[in-house]
């Protein structure tokens, strides 16, 4: 035998089992998504690298060291996408989707990061990202935050505490920005490595260092949030009464910046206590200006990307069902040839019902098909022998209460087992 290949460290395999959870969260996601009117959109996972170097800025984490560059064989610099945003905005304007009008998007799918991996943080890793073009007013930045908001409550998802920000224009950041180098050199002896280059590239970065020695640092580093322009303000104050009329309880964290350059005004994210140190389950906020930069018309933007892997995890340690749903009719033909044959049509008749059926393949003995029956999560099991198919009929046995075996008509199996799968639990 030979020696087995392995995955990519940080590249996990989604096992069945897993997954039902995921597709619990995902059909959630579209419901909700669809109830507000955003439609999906989907785009490559590759791009040109030079689409992600100019929108998520050259002095970023990602663009300097997280992201899977490579050339291809024309010798074009590619690169797997680390986010959605850009391949967005990108297939947006590329097809005419975001000019002079409005345009609510998702998608999802894998993303691309060569991070160290670690619980929460993986080098594929899953995303739902949601986008609305074309609205410069808070009123879309509300209801941003009301859809994660209602998927949490369709989750039945508890404990996450919504954290909010802005960042104001890009002319106010820059007058900010000016007064945090001012600090930060000030700082210069308790600032860490990455701290030190950042101050000069991408000097509010430093505030979003996650390293222990920095915490003090950015504390007392002075406020953005006296720094907003007026109008960013207002703006943020609006977005503030929204989220109070909707009851929707959150805290100002002045010191929320985001990891990508491209915001503008407000930032958002949604933070669990319960994952550990990978706390953030979903962020986003607004980039005015990201449309322009990538060539097309200047168009307001807002959006955000939850975190698949964690969000899952999550549900998981709160218990959140999954949406598993094994078959309801397990056909076991106890026999080759025409009987064989008749089990093979009798569950394609029971799935032209709307049934979920497993057919036993293979052969094998009575024992050996109950015993998979079982196994399968099925309510009945069809048992079809010999005798059975002489006076055209199946046994029909209960897997999941006790109940006498029964014989029932071969053309009355479809309506017989409706009746009794429908309105009952799905199992
Ligand atoms: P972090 O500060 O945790 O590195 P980020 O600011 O880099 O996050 P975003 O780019 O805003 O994250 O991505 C949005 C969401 O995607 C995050 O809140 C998180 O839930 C998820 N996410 C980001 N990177 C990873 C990763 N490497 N593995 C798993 N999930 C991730
Ligand atoms: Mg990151």
């Amino acid at each position: 035998m030979s020696k087995a290949i392995q995955a990519i460290r940080g590249m996990n395999d989604l096992l069945p089992e897993a997954l039902s959870l995921w597709q619990r969260i995902e059909q959630a996601a579209e419901t909700v998504l669809t109830a507000y009117g955003y439609r999906e959109i989907r785009f490559p996972v590759i791009e040109k690298t030079e689409l992600y170097k100019r929108s998520i800025g050259e002095v970023t984490d990602i663009v300097e060291k997280e992201m899977y560059t490579f050339e291809d064989r024309n010798g074009d610099s590619l690169t797997l996408r680390p986010e959605g945003t850009a391949g967005c905005v990108r297939a947006g304007v590329e097809n005419g989707l975001l000019h002079n009008q409005t345009q609510r998007l998702w998608y999802a799918g894998p993303m691309f990061r060569h991070e160290r991996p670690q619980k929460g943080r993986y080098r594929q890793f899953h995303q739902i990202g949601v986008e609305a073009f074309g609205i410069g007013t808070p009123d879309i930045d509300a209801e941003l935050i009301f859809v994660t908001a209602r998927l949490w409550r369709l989750l039945g998802i508890r404990g996450l505490e919504l954290q909010i920000n802005s960042l104001g224009t890009p002319a106010a950041r820059a007058r900010y920005r000016q007064v945090l180098v001012e600090y930060l050199r000030g700082q210069h002896e308790q600032l860490d490595e990455d701290s030190r280059r950042r101050l000069d590239g991408n000097p509010l970065r430093v505030l979003d260092s996650k390293h222990p020695a920095m915490q003090p640092v950015i504390a007392a580093a002075p406020s953005l949030h006296e720094h907003l322009d007026e109008e960013s303000r207002r703006h943020f104050e609006q977005l503030c009464a929204y989220l109070e009329a909707a009851n929707i309880p959150y805290r100002v964290n002045p010191r929320l910046v985001r990891g990508l350059d491209y915001y503008t005004r407000t930032v958002f994210e949604w933070v669990t206590t319960d994952l550990g140190a990978q706390g953030t389950v979903c962020a986003g906020g607004r980039y005015d200006g990201l449309v322009e930069l990538l060539g097309g018309q200047s168009t307001p933007a807002a959006g955000f990307a939850l975190g698949l892997e964690r969000l899952a995890e999550l549900a998981a340690l709160q218990q959140v069902a999954g949406a598993e749903r094994p078959p309801q009719v397990y056909v076991a033909p106890l026999g080759e040839g025409k009987i064989a044959q008749q089990g093979l049509v009798l569950a394609e008749q029971l799935r032209d019902a709307g049934l979920r059926v497993e057919l036993h393949c293979g052969g094998g003995s009575l024992k050996s098909q109950l015993k998979r029956a079982d196994r399968s999560g099925a309510r009945y099991a069809l048992l079809l022998g010999e005798s059975e198919l002489a006076v055209a009929q199946v046994s029909v046995k209960n897997l999941r209460a006790d109940e006498p075996q029964q014989l029932v008509r071969m053309t009355e199996v479809p309506a017989f087992l409706c009746a009794r799968l429908a309105g009952g639990p799905v199992q």
